[in-house]
C-alpha cells in the first residue's frame, strides 16, 4: 500500500468519507476587505488560506480507520496512527450510524470533523449545512469559506492546526437550528471528541455551539470578549461565520475576538507545536 494514502492523514474526512467531487463554491462576499466610506480595513481576512488538498483515496476509506487493520496500516504509513486518531477513528465507527434523534435518517453524512487530530486548537460550530451534508466534512460551504479565511487571518491552517467540528453531527432540515433534543443526542460525542483530543484551547462559533458549551442562555454579544472554561479549558466565543455573512456589523467585533484568541494561541503554543 503506498504511503501517501495516509500523507493527509490527518484529514479525518479523507479516512472516513469518500472523496466526493467538490463542486466549486460560491465566492465569498469581500466581507473584510476596506470598506467605502473609510470603514476598518480587515483585509487579512480576505487573505488566502493556505489550506492544502486532500488526495484522493485509491482505497476505501473508511476500510483505511477499522481498527482491526490499524497495526497492518502502522507499517506501511509515513504518517504513525497516533491514539488519539486510534481513538477517534474508535469513536467514528461506534457513532456514525447514529439513529438516536430524527436527523439521522435524513442525512447524507454523519458530519464527524476534520483537522489535525493532534492540535492543540478546536473550533466548534453549529450542525452541518447542505454542503456539509453532501461532502461529509464540516464547514465546506460559503460560512467554512470564510471559516477558513478568518482562521488563516491570525495563521491558523485549518487542517494543521485545528480539529473542526460542530455541536450537532447531522444537517437538520433547511438547516434550522438543531433543537435540544438534537443536541442532547449528540453531545456525549462531541464530549467525547473533546476527552480524545484535549485541545489547550476552543473557540465556539455562534450561539448553538455557545449555550451548548457553556450552559448559558447569553446574546453572543454578551458571551465574547471574555474567556470561558469547558473542563478547565480556556473558550472563546465569536460570531457564527455565516452571521457575519449576513450582518456587516459583527465584522469589527469577530475582528477583535481573533486578536485576542491569537494571543492565547501563542501563549498555549499552538503555532509551535508540530503540524503534519
Ligand atoms: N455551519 C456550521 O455551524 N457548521 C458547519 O459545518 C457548516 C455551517
Amino acid at each position: 500500500m503506498p504511503a501517501y494514502i495516509f500523507s493527509d492523514a490527518f484529514d479525518l474526512s479523507a479516512f472516513f468519507n469518500r472523496q466526493q467531487p467538490k463542486k466549486a463554491a460560491p465566492p465569498v462576499n469581500a466581507l473584510f476587505a476596506a470598506q467605502p466610506g473609510g470603514g476598518v480595513s480587515h483585509a487579512p481576512f480576505a487573505a488566502k488560506a493556505p489550506v492544502s488538498k486532500s488526495p484522493a483515496l485509491p482505497l476505501p476509506a473508511l476500510q483505511l480507520a477499522r481498527p482491526s487493520m490499524q497495526n497492518s496500516l502502522e507499517s506501511t504509513l509515513s504518517t504513525p496512527m497516533t491514539e488519539k486518531r486510534s481513538a477517534l477513528a474508535r469513536l467514528y465507527h461506534e457513532v456514525k450510524s447514529c439513529q438516536q434523534c430524527g436527523l439521522g435518517k435524513l442525512r447524507n453524512h454523519f458530519v464527524f470533523g476534520t483537522g489535525n487530530t493532534e492540535a492543540l486548537f478546536m473550533v466548534i460550530g453549529e450542525a452541518p449545512g447542505r454542503e456539509e451534508d453532501m461532502q461529509g466534512q464540516p464547514f465546506v460551504g460559503a460560512a467554512g469559506e470564510l471559516l477558513t479565511k478568518m482562521l488563516a487571518a491570525i495563521s491558523v491552517d485549518r487542517k494543521k492546526q485545528a480539529f473542526i467540528t460542530n455541536v450537532v453531527k447531522c444537517r437538520p432540515p433547511q438547516n434550522r437550528n438543531p433543537e435540544t433534543a438534537e443536541i442532547l443526542s449528540c453531545s456525549g460525542i462531541l464530549s467525547k471528541q473533546i476527552a480524545i483530543i484535549a485541545p489547550k484551547v476552543i473557540l465556539l462559533l455562534g450561539k448553538v455551539a455557545a449555550h451548548a458549551l457553556l450552559n448559558s442562555t447569553e446574546s453572543i454579544s454578551q458571551l465574547r470578549g471574555r474567556t470561558h472554561a469547558y473542563n478547565d479549558i480556556p473558550v472563546f466565543v465569536t460570531y457564527h461565520p455565516a452571521a457575519l455573512l449576513r450582518n456587516d456589523a459583527y465584522r469589527r467585533p469577530a475582528w477583535e475576538d481573533l486578536q485576542n484568541l491569537k494571543t492565547t494561541l501563542k501563549n498555549v503554543g499552538v503555532y509551535d507545536a508540530p503540524t503534519p
